[in-house]
C-alpha cells in the first residue's frame, strides 16, 4: 500500500485546493521554514483519525481550517483526502482507496471511504488494519527516536505487536472478553 495523492482545501495554510501527489519509496517534502511542510504531515495524521488538538499543533480541532490572511478571507470548512494505491505488501479489499476528512467551522466534522460516509471508529479500524493507525510508529517525528531508545521493554514490545499487526487482534480479543 502506499499513499497515491493528498487533497487539502482550506486546511491550515493550504487555503486552496492542493493535490500532492507521492510515489512508491521514499518521498521528501523541502522548503524554506513555514512555508507549510510539517501541515502536509499534520494533515495526514488528520486523516487517519488522530483527535488530539496537541498532534495538529493547534488548540482546538477548528483551528485546522485556514484562518485567513491578507487579502484573503478565513475558509468555512477544512476537507483532506487521501488516496491509497494497492500494492503486494498490503491488501486493500479494493485497487484504490480514498479516504476523505471535513471539518466545518461550526465544529461538525464527517469521514467518507470512497465517498460513503463512515464513523471516526471505521476511519480508525482501517487505519489500523493496515499498519497505518495514528500511533506508535506510524507518525515518527523529531524526538521520537530518543523516545523509543528510553522504552520500558513493555513498551517497546508494543511497536513490534503493531508492526506485526497483531494489536488489532488484541483488542478485538479485548472487546470480547468484555461482552
Ligand atoms: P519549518 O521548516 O519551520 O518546520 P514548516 O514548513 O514545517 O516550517 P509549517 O509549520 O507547516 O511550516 O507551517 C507554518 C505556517 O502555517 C505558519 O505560517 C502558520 O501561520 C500557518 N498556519 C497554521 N495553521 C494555520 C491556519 N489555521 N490558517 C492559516 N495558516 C495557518
Ligand atoms: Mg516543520
Amino acid at each position: 500500500m502506499f499513499i497515491k495523492t493528498l487533497k487539502l482545501k482550506g486546511f491550515k495554510s493550504f487555503a486552496d485546493e492542493t493535490e500532492i501527489r507521492f510515489s512508491e519509496g521514499i518521498n521528501c517534502i523541502v522548503g524554506p521554514n513555514g512555508c507549510g511542510k510539517s501541515n502536509i504531515v499534520d494533515a495526514l495524521k488528520w486523516v487517519v483519525g488522530d483527535t488530539s488538538p496537541k498532534g495538529m499543533r493547534a488548540s482546538n480541532l477548528k483551528d485546522v481550517i485556514f484562518k485567513g490572511s491578507e487579502g484573503r478571507r478565513a475558509s468555512k470548512s477544512a476537507e483532506v483526502s487521501v488516496t491509497l494505491l494497492k500494492d503486494d505488501l498490503f491488501s486493500l479489499s479494493e485497487p484504490e482507496v480514498e479516504i476523505t476528512r471535513r471539518v466545518k467551522s461550526n465544529g461538525d466534522s464527517e469521514f467518507l471511504i470512497n465517498g460513503r460516509k463512515v464513523r471516526l471508529k471505521d476511519i480508525q479500524g482501517f487505519f489500523t488494519s493496515i499498519g497505518l493507525g495514528n500511533r506508535e510508529y506510524a507518525f515518527f517525528e523529531q524526538g521520537q527516536v530518543d523516545r523509543v531508545l528510553r522504552m520500558r521493554p513493555q513498551e517497546r514490545r508494543a511497536l513490534i505487536d503493531e508492526a506485526a499487526e497483531i494489536t488489532l487482534f488484541k483488542e478485538k480479543k479485548a472487546e470480547t472478553l468484555k461482552e
